[in-house]
């Protein structure tokens, strides 16, 4: 944990000094002798802006050591966040030049304006795309597959666009360590493309898996068995997720991300459980014995061994959430660990609800209790009803769980964990005490 912590630390400052060189050397000037104070102003958040941009290539490379003290999750609700801020410094650098002077406005007519004036303007346009793709993808229903396509391609086009802005006005590039910097920070980004398009992509295919078995489950679920093919596999975490790539090799950038739903004490083999949503997964049902599959992982950060503090466990999965506490689950059974634990499993029908012959057998294993809420009962239902709230979770929970010793790991679908939250929130529990997973990136 503390490794982790002063990682994160490093990681942090690195990234804001890279973010903030180009403004340190604009201050560091030369400075032209009669320029208004506004212009550099503007050009300084556009630098800022961009080079915030081109960070995120790394962040979402899945470099291990660089997400591992943040969590997948964190560092994707980042690089949302920093996109938008990103946009907003970029797109004042235009509009600080307008309100100086109107007549900037003429470098708008990409027929007139000289090339310099083209790239800016070709880059904002991508950045706009970008941004704005990301924000509205689900409203508009944007197949994901596609636009992580353009998103990509635009971003890339949307940075090289910008670079070469910079070269062509050239004030801010007219001392040699200056056009290095930026030099520095294409190359950056060519070799974070590289790595990602090409060197990552071909170690995932010598270290590829093989199908073992495709079993199906209740609720539209299809558990996945796999086997490392000639190497030894990876050892995992409980909890924590791989990305998997079927039918095409890891060139194709067409992976998904799945939770590893196996114990993490089991060697030979890794499962994923995937319930069929839409055009990857209705396949996985599909896939046969000795297919062979591409698996990058373990990634993420909510995993069980990450809080040995807890001396008692609270779970709640909501539908297919249930996959990463699975994994827990099975792995405190093989390890023996007698830990207390309260399980609460939502779901919309009971006839639908995974795993629960399974999890019979696991009661008999660990000191656990189950709690299904249901949200459509059938009609003789003697269980609770609805959605989890306050009040179902406290006629469970023991007072003195209430406190700092309980480990609450919360996974489902983004509405079913707010709600969820909130409600651990009112019975008294802190962000600290609460783990959580969403099952959605983009
Ligand atoms: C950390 C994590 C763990 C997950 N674990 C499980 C699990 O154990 N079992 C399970 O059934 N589902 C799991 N999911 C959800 C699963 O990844 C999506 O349901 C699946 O990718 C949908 O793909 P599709 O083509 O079938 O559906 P689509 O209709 O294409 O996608 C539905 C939604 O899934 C998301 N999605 C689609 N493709 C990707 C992708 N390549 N990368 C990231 N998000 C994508 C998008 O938000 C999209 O809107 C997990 C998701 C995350 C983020």
């Amino acid at each position: 944990m503390k490794k982790n912590k002063s990682l994160a630390i490093i990681i942090m400052i690195v990234n804001a000094i890279l973010i903030t060189a180009p403004l340190i050397i604009l201050i560091l000037g030369p400075r032209q002798e009669g320029r208004v104070v506004i212009l550099d102003v503007s050009v300084g958040l556009g630098f800022i802006g961009l080079a915030m941009m081109t960070f995120q290539f790394m962040n979402t490379a899945r470099i291990k050591p660089l997400n591992a003290p943040f969590g997948t999750d964190l560092v994707y609700h980042y690089h949302r966040q920093i996109g938008i801020a990103a946009f907003l410094l970029v797109f004042a650098h235009p509009i600080l030049l307008f309100i100086l002077d109107i007549r900037y406005l003429r470098l708008l007519n990409i027929f007139t304006a000289p090339w310099r004036a083209r790239f800016g303007f070709t880059s904002v346009l991508l950045l706009i795309g970008v941004v704005l793709g990301a924000e509205y993808r689900p409203t508009l229903k944007i197949p994901y597959k596609f636009w992580k396509f353009w998103h990509g391609v635009m971003a890339t086009f949307m940075i090289a666009a910008a670079v070469t802005h910079i070269f062509l006005v050239g004030n801010y590039v007219n001392l040699p360590w200056k056009q290095v910097l930026w030099i520095g920070y294409s190359a950056l980004l060519v070799g974070m493309l590289i790595y990602t398009r090409i060197i990552y992509p071909l170690r995932l295919i010598n270290r590829s898996f093989l199908v073992k078995e495709t079993k199906k489950e209740a609720g539209n679920v299809f558990t996945l068995t796999m086997v490392p093919d000639g190497h030894p596999g990876f050892r995992f975490k409980p909890g924590q997720f791989a990305w998997l790539t079927a039918w095409k090799t890891p060139f194709s950038d067409t992976e998904h991300p799945f939770s590893l739903a196996s114990s993490a004490e089991r060697e030979d083999s890794i499962q994923m459980s995937i319930k069929n949503l839409g055009p990857f997964t209705q396949r996985i049902q599909s896939l046969k014995a000795g297919e062979r599959v591409y698996v990058d992982g373990p990634y993420g950060s909510f995993n069980l061994d990450r809080h040995p503090e807890a001396e008692r466990l609270v779970m709640i999965p909501g539908g297919i959430g249930v996959t990463p506490i699975m994994s827990m689950l099975r792995t405190m059974a093989d390890r023996g660990d007698k830990r207390p634990i309260l399980l609460f499993y939502c779901n919309r029908e009971w006839e639908t609800v995974t795993f629960k012959e399974e999890i019979k057998e696991l009661e008999q294993k660990l000191d656990m209790k189950t709690i299904y809420t249901i949200e459509k009962p059938p009609e003789i239902w003697d269980g609770e009803s609805g959605f989890l709230n306050r009040d179902i979770f406290n006629s469970h929970t023991p007072a003195d769980w209430i406190s700092a010793g309980t480990g609450v790991f919360l996974c489902g679908p983004a509405p079913m964990m707010n709600a969820v939250e909130r409600e651990l929130l009112a019975v008294g529990y802190t962000h600290q005490e609460i783990h959580s997973e969403k099952y959605s990136f983009a």
